[in-house]
């Protein structure tokens, strides 16, 4: 299988070089079945390429021309090169040639009645937690079952990473129905809490534990005393790498539990609109213009992105389509959820809030997530107009701690 990866590698960066070279040129980059006729050639010329399998070299160059047909509307650019140990794995398409099935249940039927046949892929449950699958030049190879029921996909993807192998079959799962209550859920995700909901509940995304941190650390340390390009530096950072994949694997798992609850139990649900893109940018500046507090800003940074929010919202989308709205997200903190009252003296502290106007006293998260469920984001009023209402603000600055960052022009707890 890690030939596999490496000749899957190989093509995607042949791919990766032609079209590169093709930008500076006049004529246009070969397509993908220009490629495949080339690849034939070059399996035939070449012999280590030869040897691979064909079904995982084109599966490759397929994978190249999604990438460069999606690479602005997927957001990622480019397809870039890739790198042996980072990016390792292959794609593999079904051999088997089985009736296909509609939504209904019913055989697919062509235009002359006769039944579609589909090419899936082959797979055997071995018993509740183990199956196998057929990957062409290899043979059976076993997996853990992570769902009940066996995949029924046309494809599947082996990935190599920080030692561990993993299997993903191409499958597209249905949309979570709604409850139908009619329930609406705000939803403020913050970096103490990582989301509170507007019932008052607080979910929090699991993090490293003290002694896993300190773990990485002491293998950081070890990793920079060894010395360059030597066998106990690499060893040191895998030991790393491993340690920071199992926080990002637990990030995954909880974003996946908690976004299922939400299309689960409840019709809408209400994010407050963060461009967590832009509040993660670098304060570091350049050299003319050095940034002010980068280490604070790169740890608040590495917060965020710790918390899964991107992901979160994302995954949600995905299982409950059509249920999931955005909220525009200034002075959702700020403003009472009791009477609409928005001052910045509410906020007390990052967890208390207590309106200035009718005295509504609350957990701060929980008060703007409430206005998140309402919709309510809404513009300041003149502070001046305070008198209005019979109550003067108290506009001194002894007891507001705001503990918003200048780098970004949203509230952020
Ligand atoms: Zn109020």
């Amino acid at each position: 299988m890690l030939l596999h990866c490496a000749h899957a590698r190989y093509v995607w960066n042949l791919a990766v070089e032609q079209h590169a070279h093709w930008k500076t040129g006049r004529k246009s980059a070969p397509g993908f079945a220009e490629q495949c006729r080339q690849l034939t050639e070059a399996r035939r010329e070449n012999e280590w390429l030869g040897s691979g399998n064909a079904v995982v070299q084109q599966q490759a160059l397929k994978d190249f021309a999604k990438a460069k047909s999606a690479r602005f509307l997927l957001g990622f650019g480019e397809p870039s090169w890739r790198k042996k140990y980072r990016h390792e794995g292959f794609r593999v398409i079904g051999t088997d040639r089985l009736p296909e099935y509609g939504p209904d249940g019913a055989p697919r039927l062509n235009a002359k009645g006769r039944q579609v046949m589909g090419r899936s892929v082959v797979v055997q449950k071995l018993n509740r937690r183990w199956a196998q699958v057929k990957v062409p030049g290899c043979g059976w190879v076993r997996f853990r079952l992570t769902r009940a029921e066996l995949p029924s996909a046309k494809s599947f993807r082996v990935s190599f990473r920080n030692g561990q192998w993993h299997v993903a079959f191409a499958v597209i799962p249905e949309s979570i129905a709604e409850p139908g209550a009619g329930e609406v859920i705000g939803i403020d995700r913050g970096v103490t809490i990582t989301a509170a909901l507007s019932d008052g509940r607080k979910l929090n995304c699991p993090q490293l534990t003290v002694k896993e941190r300190s773990q990485i650390r002491k293998h950081q340390r070890r990793a920079a005393r060894a010395p360059k390009g030597s066998e106990a530096r690499t060893v040191e950072y895998a030991k790393v790498a491993k340690l920071k994949a199992r926080e990002a694997n637990r990030r995954k798992d909880w974003c996946e539990k908690t976004s299922t609850m939400l299309a689960r139990s409840y019709d809408v649900i209400r994010f407050e609109k963060l461009n967590v893109k832009s509040m993660t940018r670098s304060a570091k500046g350049d050299v003319e213009h050095p940034g002010k507090r980068v280490r604070q800003k790169t740890g608040l940074n590495r917060a965020i992105l710790a918390q899964g929010w991107g992901l979160l919202r994302r995954r949600t989308e995905h299982k409950a389509p059509g249920r999931v709205e955005d909220v525009p997200a200034p002075y959702t903190s700020l403003r009472c959820s009791a009477c609409g009252w928005i001052d910045k003296n509410s906020r007390k502290s990052q967890a208390e809030f207590v309106c200035t106007f009718c005295g509504f006293t609350s957990n701060a998260d929980e008060n703007s997530a409430k206005n998140v469920a309402a919709g309510q984001g809404g513009i300041p009023r003149p502070r001046r107009s305070a008198g209005a209402g019979g109550v003067t603000t108290a506009t001194g600055r002894s007891n507001a701690r705001e503990p918003q960052p200048s780098w970004v022009g949203i509230p952020l707890f």
